[in-house]
């Protein structure tokens, strides 16, 4: 492993845990269950080329993504599996998809027109999986009208256009309190029986993200998507904890011991207690960890936690190490993830910056390079 990538900070990513996490979905969701794991903003900050060719090896049924642009990176990447395009697509992107082959998902007839419209005109065919809204309220037909909208999409899907799915999203699988998943279950069955049946063969069927698949398995349907779970992020109160996926590491760029009363960082807002030894970090905020974690947040550093001390500023981060006096320069502090059995987990970085673990991942900086490890152990030989 090359010493550059491991410098400064880094991003450790491990592939055999990604691919536990995906075998626990398929354990859950079922053998028959189709897979379409989400690949969406860079697989979640993990880099989707790496994440793509690692979940390979599992013969996924194909990939969702957020945009057209996405899915064309997947094309490129040489992924020949359905690329299921999750929102709606700008109509410019349209001639882009189509031509990449890429599934789109539709919400209005508008839509359907355009993309009939452009299959016709370049003459290749394109698939479509439609949206229901049961509730989301963000995208997908409104679940109470399938008749009407049905039998539009049916006449608009008969010549270069094939309508290969249906398909909904919670939007509180992830709360064990909510009862909303089966009552999104109920109004998508309900819009499923009034769509126009199809000419040949099944339409396929899905609901569940990665909390749909742990809360309600007997709605999975015939396909899951799952996004976090993979990646490492719990799906929600209740549900099972993934394997840590991701790692966030630092090197200890300078040690200094500091009499009381020196200040610290930006505002001066730490101010040393007593003599203390302060260890800065090659990370900071430009890297995606969050500001928040200024005087709040810790770090692990062989094995021990250790408190973040005053803000975290844009490239550094100071760890008060008057505690460990082993640590010197070039140490690795680990701030999300495990290090020799103790860890940081992605959700307690989120809680204390008051966000969700998904707004973590994706934000973790373009300058932290990802480094793939393939067991959970060989972080130690560094
Ligand atoms: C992002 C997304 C998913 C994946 O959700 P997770 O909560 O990450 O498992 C599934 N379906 C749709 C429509 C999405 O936008």
């Amino acid at each position: 492993m090359s010493t550059e990538l491991r410098s400064r900070a880094w991003v450790e990513v491990d592939e055999a845990a990604l691919h536990g996490n995906l075998l626990r979905v398929r354990d859950a969701s079922g053998p028959d269950c189709r897979m379409l794991p989400v690949v969406k903003a860079d697989a979640y900050g993990l880099g989707v080329a790496r994440t793509v060719a690692a979940l390979e090896s599992a013969e996924p049924w194909g990939y969702g993504v957020a945009t057209v642009t996405e899915g064309v990176q997947l094309r490129e990447l040489g992924v020949t599996r359905t690329v299921l395009v999750l929102t709606p697509a700008p109509s410019a992107m349209v001639p882009r998809a189509v031509s990449a082959g890429l599934t789109l998902s539709v919400s209005s007839i508008e839509a359907m027109r355009r993309i009939a419209r452009e299959a016709e005109a370049s003459g290749c065919d394109a698939a479509i999986h439609v949206e229901v809204d049961t509730g989301m309220g963000r995208a997908g037909f409104d679940w109470r009208r399938a008749s009407e909208w049905g039998r539009a999409v049916a006449e608009l899907t008969k010549e270069r256009v094939r309508w290969e799915g249906v398909f909904t999203h919670f939007h509180s699988a992830d709360d064990a309190e909510s009862r909303s998943v089966e009552l999104q279950g109920r109004r998508f069955r309900d819009a499923v029986d009034l769509l126009p049946r199809p000419e040949t063969g099944e339409r396929i069927l899905h609901l569940c993200n990665s909390a749909g698949i742990f809360r309600r398995p007997e709605l999975a349907a015939d396909l899951v998507r799952p996004g976090i779970f993979l990646y490492g992020g719990r799906a929600g109160g209740g549900l099972p904890t993934p394997d840590t996926v991701v790692s966030v590491r630092a090197r200890v760029v300078l040690v200094r011991d500091v009499p009381m009363g020196t200040s610290l960082g930006y505002g001066a807002t730490y101010r040393a207690t007593r003599p203390e030894r302060w260890a800065t970090l090659g990370i900071g905020y430009g890297d995606g960890i969050p500001r928040a974690l200024g005087n709040r947040g810790h770090v692990v550093m062989g094995g021990r936690r250790l408190p973040i001390v005053g803000r975290i500023s844009m490239d550094l981060t100071v760890v008060d190490i008057t505690d460990a006096p082993g640590a010197g320069v070039d140490q690795i502090a680990t701030l999300i993830g495990v290090d020799d059995g103790a860890g940081i987990s992605l959700e307690e970085v989120s809680e204390k910056a008051g966000t969700n673990s998904y707004e973590i991942l994706t934000g973790l900086g373009r300058r932290l390079p990802r480094v793939w490890v393939n067991d959970r152990h060989s972080h130690e030989q560094r």
